[in-house]
């Protein structure tokens, strides 16, 4: 109601000045002229956004900073080119340093996020695989059950208690292929030195009770090749264990 009534009262003086005092034909004038007032937001958005220059995440600054492209010359004809030609830069208008076009697609926020998925990935992986090794030859022993429990509380840098173990097991009971599928689809967040562990951990439960059987061996293996580790890795890996199984 209230901004009708001031657009009336700034276009009073006009309508006296035409000389059409009359309300009817006033409001007939009024709502001819309500395009005009919608022309003005479009031009305000368009400074707004000129206003703010693009950013990227300044890896010296460490902070969002403006940049600007610095484009190369190029040399050599595009058929010429060779990798150490040139190439596009951004610059930090802040410290003046340059890096390659990628640093514009760096996001801390999203990299930190990648990085805790990235352990959780890890540390579960891990767990299932370990909880897989101690239960295949079916029987669960002491020393098994108190080897992956050591090795939990490494990696979790947790303690873990008996509820915590015992869930473990029960989410991986008669889902050894699922516990295969999992580490496989895991594994392109993981790094080499974390699959390796994920492997030696696995072993190293399997050792515990004093000898690895057949049924683990199996498991070891296909565990390295879901992480692609290689059967040479898996072979080394397996030794080592039984060699400090023994002593
Ligand atoms: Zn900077």
């Amino acid at each position: 109601m209230d901004p009708a009534k001031s657009r009336r009262q700034q276009e009073r003086p006009s309508r006296t000045a035409q000389g059409q005092p009359s309300e009817s034909k006033g409001k007939r004038n009024e709502s001819g002229r309500r395009p005009r007032h919608n022309e003005q937001p479009p031009s305000n958005d368009d400074e707004s956004t000129a206003a703010v220059p693009p950013r990227f995440f300044c890896p010296v600054c460490k902070r969002w900073r403006p940049y600007e492209i610095k484009r190369a010359r190029k040399l050599l004809p595009r058929s010429l080119r060779t990798t150490d030609e040139p190439s596009d830069e951004v610059e930090c208008q802040l410290c003046s340093r340059t890096f390659p076009l990628t640093a514009l697609d760096y996001d801390p926020k999203a990299a930190k996020q990648e990085k805790n998925e990235a352990r959780e990935r890890f540390v579960e992986g891990m767990q299932r695989a370990m909880a897989a090794m101690v239960m295949i030859d079916g029987r669960l022993t002491f020393h098994e059950i108190e080897a992956m429990r050591s090795v939990v509380q490494q990696v979790t840098n947790q303690p873990c208690d008996n509820d915590r173990l015992d869930a473990a097991l029960h989410k991986v009971r008669g889902r050894l292929d699922e516990v295969v599928e999992y580490l496989r689809e895991s594994k392109e967040l993981l790094s080499e030195k974390r699959r390796n562990k994920i492997l030696r951990a696995v072993v190293y439960v399997a050792v515990a009770s004093g000898t690895i059987d057949d049924s683990q061996v199996m498991l070891a293996r296909r565990i390295g090749e879901a992480l692609e580790l290689g059967p040479r890795t898996v072979r080394q890996a397996i030794e080592e264990g039984e060699k400090n199984g023994r002593s």
